[in-house]
């Protein structure tokens, strides 16, 4: 697997830096199942045959957890809530910025904005309140 993982990065950075100018995008397969890259198999129903399909632009937070006490490599963002958000057929794993974390709630309408982790300095799927 480990000439493929190099790949699979390469993948997620590029729908990150399409993500970051708004061009967010999914792929999907012939019976509508959503996944986001890099992904090159339905994870639903094994379907090869993938089609990349504009990402809504507002999702609903599905599922969400406050970490208080974080790992050493998260310790300048804490507290911080991490969620699970439904856009479009997709779910998407995110950390909620722009609201206190005491202010996250299930069902919540959020848009996607790709922020940069205050420790590690790499870019991560933000959720900011819509
Ligand atoms: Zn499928």
């Amino acid at each position: 697997m480990s000439d493929t993982d190099d790949v699979a990065d390469a993948g997620f950075d590029e729908w990150l830096d399409a993500a970051e100018t708004g061009d967010a995008y999914y792929l999907e397969c012939a019976n509508g199942h959503g996944s986001l890259p890099p992904r090159r198999v339905c994870l639903d129903c094994g379907a090869t045959d993938l089609e990349e399909v504009g990402l809504p632009e507002r999702g609903e937070i599905e599922t969400f957890t406050i970490t208080h006490v974080p790992t050493p490599a998260f310790e300048e963002d804490a507290p911080y809530a991490t969620a699970i958000a439904n856009v479009g057929p997709v779910r998407i794993t995110g950390q909620v910025v722009g609201i206190d974390p005491e202010g996250v709630e299930t069902g919540l309408e959020v848009e996607l904005e790709i922020t940069v982790s205050e420790t590690t300095g790499e870019r991560v799927i933000g959720f900011r309140p819509a």
